[in-house]
């Protein structure tokens, strides 16, 4: 399908959904803790035991959060499909404290990615695009910025001419809704900021449920949610395909022994320097296994990172005596590590999106409404 039709598909399906309201990882829309076993079922097919509901309170499946009216305990959204999978994964074997684990990385980053700064979930129509664009404003510049440096025009991308026209339709819808107050625009000028801010929710959502989907279809593939590789890819139809793992990033990481959890592999599990299957192996299946996971590379890194003892963020030497899998100097460390890595996968895979969808049908109709101020 060419660039133009997948924008225009795009714009009609904002349309036609321009009665939905969207919150799935919104934690103020919620669902009363009495109704989970009956959307786990609708959703995944899933049975949960309705007496079971308070242990997976316990567990860390489910983010403990009131209802406004204070009596009873609700869940967001994405949590039924959350709830399905981790079933099938305590059928295959899981730990508590594994599916904890999982659960923790995905809830830090929907509270760090997905619903904040950029992708916060805005009620109010003109706010919710002015946060939009202020954010998109220091990304174009930032892309001007590179083209210029270039010597070398580089083919496929944009031009400095088009990047410099983006950003002044940008500064331009800025200054026009921060100048308009709600109540100083006309009818028409208020239909087309709904529009428009419907169109930015409706794609924001999109990218919040394909990168969560990503993150649990690398769990059901059989690696743990936080591993990196060399490269990944998700087919329309079929698993996605995972490259090498960068075992440098991972044994740097901040979700590596979190707990004392082993690092998930398909038919293995690493814990420090101990191999353990989690099926039965035949000895050239476990040769392949090594092979193509690298192990070598794991156990050269491993015994390294032992003798150096730093700190990967901040490159501080860890105490004598420090346990053997602890791996930063601090909690802050290990925090700011956690965002950056969040950020790393969600910048690399918003751009394997944004390559399709041409985001400028999204501002088309922003330099309308600037051109009728
Ligand atoms: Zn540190």
């Amino acid at each position: 399908m060419a660039k133009h039709d997948m924008a225009q598909a795009f714009t009609e399906m904002a349309e036609a959904t321009a009665q939905l309201h969207f919150g799935v990882f919104d934690k103020r829309v919620l669902l009363p803790l009495s109704q989970l076993p009956d959307h786990v079922l609708g959703e995944t097919k899933e049975v949960l035991a309705r007496e079971r509901v308070d242990e997976l309170l316990e567990g860390g499946w489910v983010p403990r959060i009131g209802l406004e009216d204070g009596r009873e305990l609700g869940f967001p959204l994405y949590v039924p499909s959350r709830v399905g999978l981790f079933l099938e994964l305590e059928r295959q074997g899981y730990s508590p404290a594994e599916l904890r684990a999982i659960a923790s990385h995905e809830e830090e980053y929907i509270d760090n990615i997905l619903a904040t700064e950029d992708f916060a979930y805005i009620d109010d129509d003109r706010e919710a695009l002015l946060n939009e664009w202020r954010h998109e404003l220091p990304v174009f510049e930032a892309r001007l910025a590179h083209v210029l440096g270039q010597k070398k025009q580089p083919t496929g991308y944009e031009t400095p001419e088009e990047l410099n026209q983006q950003i002044g339709r940008l500064r331009r819808s800025i200054d026009f809704l921060e100048s308009h107050p709600e109540e100083s625009m006309s009818a028409e000028q208020k239909e087309k900021t709904t529009r428009m801010a419907h169109r930015v929710r409706f794609f924001h959502e999109y990218l919040r449920v394909m990168l969560v989907n990503h993150l649990r279809d690398q769990v059901r593939a059989g690696y743990s949610p936080y591993l990196h590789f060399r490269s990944a890819s998700w087919q329309s139809d079929g698993p996605p395909v995972f490259g090498p793992v960068l075992w440098e990033l991972v044994l740097d990481g901040p979700w590596t022994w979190e707990g004392d959890v082993p690092i998930r592999l398909p038919g293995l599990q690493l814990k420090g320097d101990q191999v353990i299957h989690t099926r039965v192996l035949r000895p050239a299946e476990y040769e392949d296994c090594w092979k193509r996971y690298d192990l070598d590379h794991y156990f050269r890194l491993l015994a390294r990172r032992r003798g150096e003892r730093r700190c990967p963020q901040c490159h501080a030497l860890l105490p004598s005596g420090t346990h053997e899998l602890r791996q930063y100097c601090s909690p802050e460390c290990r925090g700011n590590a956690k965002m950056q890595r969040y950020r790393d996968r969600q910048r690399s895979e918003s751009r394997r999106v944004a390559e399709w969808e041409d985001l400028e049908a999204l501002h088309s109709a922003a330099e309308g409404a600037s051109g009728s101020a």
